[in-house]
């Protein structure tokens, strides 16, 4: 039998302290499996547990609008809570779902018994890997889980009505979820029971259908219980804790920008982000920080693979992350150990742009594809330039060309690609580029150097790869279509907004294809 409590409306602090009460408590066998719902007042923006404050959230954004910002006890991505959702949770022994051995089961199948319970709201609802239930592809239902000895700690969020708006702007953009089935705009990602109803349901029969989703799924039992005098007094001992900047900030300060190399590795299971000190004349890393959105058990295995590299030399990476996964019992959802060494090997390759006198900061703009940076500098021979980077007035935006009128400083890299003898083309969007690779790789074009945003570089590096060319990206400044929220305009050919290239860069670029080629 699974005791339902009801914590009702309280801060981010509070419900995290609630969460980490009842996951140990359970663990210790001092309460039974448990049912909570949870609402949060006032909102909140929540990071995962592996991941950065300053990386996730608009922390500006959020302190003008009164929104809190605390960290989750579960993995995952940052989401953001306000009254017009509805959390649950369920704390409970593995062993209550006995046909499910890992991570990866059990999120499948309490996902999907959640998934029945809006069915039965009359819901189109599904499951879909690693950690959403969706309505025809639009999110309604985010989850995570945290582990505790034998025991688990599932939760999800129900939006129910809530403000898109703030959950734009509080939250830098997923970009990891961007290029799930095209979908280009937030509004299209996310979806509500009020937008899929046409009203807001009566809460006591949104908690019903779920409680019977689960039962149905699951086999649970249900039961109003209480929370005792005595998970009280552990609630208040936690909140203190949760209230603090050391718990909300974390305590792995990330490493000052211009000593580390980043990286950033998608893949269907998560998102990991590197940030890697290295001893370049020794070759070895000196420190590393591996955050992101993915889901580990135990948690604290990331700190110990952290030390574990340590000192580790750059060329014994493979094998020493390879030992710590053989070593250690670690459960992943979606990812494997090669997803960590791929991604802090995208670190170790921009040892190369030091080599040839680029700063960190400056290799953390530049990525490559498909050929090292020295292979694409030898055979480079064509600029892509973003329309984005073009004045918003000028004839050309939309179209190749530029009489390099001096108005913008697309012009001068006109002019330093040609005196090279690089040919240059405009990008309109994405068709557009892998129309252009293409006729390029026939034309015989053996590399290019590109300018476009991090968050088009991300979404689309499939196309960038697949596309077979050795390219060299360089990160453009200024704020892009993505955080405006009008990545559909700017697909559409329409973004009005104009971006700046990193003209110094690619001018230090530009001037080691030359001398290469000479
Ligand atoms: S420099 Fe070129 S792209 Fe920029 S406004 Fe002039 S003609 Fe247009
Ligand atoms: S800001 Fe938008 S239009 Fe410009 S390169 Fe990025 S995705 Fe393309």
């Amino acid at each position: 039998m699974i005791r339902i409590i009801d914590t009702g409306f309280l801060s981010g602090a509070e419900n995290m302290a609630w969460d980490e009460v009842l996951l140990k408590a359970r663990a210790e066998g001092i309460i039974p499996d448990t049912l909570r719902y949870l609402r949060f007042s006032p909102p909140v923006a929540l990071v995962g547990f592996h991941q950065t404050v300053a990386e996730e959230i608009r922390i500006e954004y959020c302190r003008q609008e009164g929104i809190e910002i605390n960290r989750r006890i579960t993995g995952g991505g940052a989401v953001f809570f306000d009254e017009g959702q509805l959390g649950w949770e369920l704390i409970a022994s593995r062993k209550s779902i006995p046909t499910c051995l890992t991570m990866e089961e059990i999120t499948a199948a309490i996902c999907r018994a959640a998934a029945r319970g809006l069915q039965i709201l009359g819901l189109d609802a599904g499951f879909r890997p690693r950690n959403d239930i969706e309505i025809q592809g639009r999110k309604i239902s985010g989850t995570g889980a945290a582990f505790e000895a034998d025991v688990f700690l599932f939760q999800g969020t129900l939006l129910i009505d809530f403000n898109l708006e703030h959950l734009i702007k509080a939250l830098r953009i997923p970009i990891e979820k961007l290029s799930h089935r095209e979908l280009t705009s937030a509004r299209e990602r996310v979806t509500s029971l009020k937008e899929q109803l046409g009203e807001i349901p009566p809460l006591e029969k949104v908690k019903k259908a779920l409680e019977k989703g689960l039962s149905t799924g699951l086999g649970f039992q249900f039961k109003q219980g209480r929370i005792t005098k005595e998970e009280e007094a552990l609630f208040r001992q936690k909140l203190s804790k949760m209230q603090s900047s050391e718990w909300i900030q974390g305590t792995r300060i990330p490493f000052r920008p211009q000593e580390v190399l980043h990286s950033i590795h998608k893949e269907d299971g998560g998102l990991i982000r590197i940030a890697v000190r290295v001893d370049l004349k020794k070759e070895r890393i000196k420190d590393i920080l591996i955050t992101g959105d993915f889901f580990i058990h135990p948690q604290r295995a990331i700190y110990d693979l952290e030390t574990d590299l340590k000192n580790t030399p750059t060329r014994e990476l493979h094998q020493r992350v390879d030992a710590f996964f053989k070593k250690n019992w670690v459960e992943l959802l979606g990812l494997s150990s090669e997803d960590f060494y791929r991604a802090i090997q995208l670190a170790l390759d921009k040892i190369d742009y030091a080599h040839l006198g680029f700063t960190f900061s400056e290799a953390d703009w530049m990525t490559a594809f498909n050929g090292t940076l020295n292979e694409i500098l030898e055979q480079c021979d064509l600029l892509l330039l973003p329309y984005c980077s073009k004045l918003p007035e000028c004839e050309y935006r939309y179209k190749n060309g530029c009489v390099q009128c001096g108005l913008c400083m697309i012009g001068e890299a006109f002019a330093l690609a040609e005196s090279k003898g690089l040919k240059v083309m405009t990008i309109q969007n994405y068709e557009h580029l892998v129309e252009t690779l293409e006729q390029e790789k026939r034309n015989g074009t053996r590399a290019y150097i590109g300018c476009c945003c991090d968050a088009f570089q991300l979404k689309r590096q499939e196309a960038f790869k697949e596309a077979g060319l050795p390219g060299l990206l360089i990160d453009i400044e200024n704020t892009t279509c993505y955080e405006l929220n009008q990545e559909k305009e700017a697909y559409l050919g329409q973004f009005q907004h104009q971006t700046y290239l990193r003209l110094g860069l690619l001018e230090k670029v530009l001037n080691l294809v030359t001398h290469r080629q000479r």
